[in-house]
């Protein structure tokens, strides 16, 4: 994949978001403070006005950037944690104008390790890592399988949306459903879902 590819991909998401701000801010309305789509879709205004400045640099300088975007422009605890997400993917995909299926790979699991120390979390907490989690499996099986980075950025995303679906039986022990203990249980967390949709939007993209 090339930059420019990478650039479509990263309006696509931003896209995405804006589209399905709605059912985000319903989910987080349910058990958090009703923000999160307010907060995703402003990330995604600023990285749609940040694009055309990242056109011609490197794979790790157009994540970098975006990174920084999301930090300084989205609040809350997904701000960070997404922002986070993309300047880790960025150090790891320096200086690189293609990327090959195991470079998207290694960018990934930089982004979800990032997440689990910026918000010390892990897999089970009902958080966005229960979509992140199984999604960076499942593209690390078809990487190793030798699929394309298409059919391993689809796995990802199947991966992604059953895990969001199955937060639904979790008890949120992270952020601030985790107020809600056993309340939690029924509803799937926002941050999960919008995962899924970022993943769904890379695969749909690619
Ligand atoms: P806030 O909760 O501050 O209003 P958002 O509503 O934008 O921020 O984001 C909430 C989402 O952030 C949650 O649904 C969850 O997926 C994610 N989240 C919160 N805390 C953590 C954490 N410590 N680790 C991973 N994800 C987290
Ligand atoms: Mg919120
Ligand atoms: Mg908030």
């Amino acid at each position: 994949m090339d930059t420019k590819k990478l650039l479509e991909i990263m309006k696509a998401i931003s896209e995405k978001i804006e589209a399905e701000k709605d059912v985000l801010t319903e989910l987080d309305s349910a058990i958090g403070d009703g923000d999160h789509g307010i907060n995703m879709a402003r990330g995604a205004k600023t990285v749609m006005e940040k694009l055309p400045s990242l056109i011609g640099k490197d794979s790790g300088a157009i994540f970098k950037g975006i990174g920084m975007a999301v930090v300084s422009s989205v609040g809350g605890a997904s701000g960070p944690l997404y922002g986070t997400a993309f300047m880790k993917a960025g150090d790891a995909l320096k200086g690189k104008m293609e990327l090959s299926a195991e470079d998207f790979l290694a960018a990934f699991s930089a982004s979800v390790a990032g997440i689990k120390m910026r918000g010390k979390s892990t897999i089970g907490e009902k958080t966005m890592l229960d979509a992140l989690c199984p999604a960076e499996r499942a593209m690390r099986e078809a990487v190793e399988a030798k699929k394309t980075l298409k059919e391993a950025l689809e796995a990802a995303a199947v991966a992604a949306e059953k895990g969001a679906e199955r937060t639904k039986d979790l008890v949120a022990t992270k952020g601030r459903a985790s107020y809600l203990g056993e309340r939690s249980l029924g509803h799937r967390d926002p941050g999960a879902v919008s995962s899924s949709f970022m993943l769904r939007a890379m695969a749909d993209a690619m």
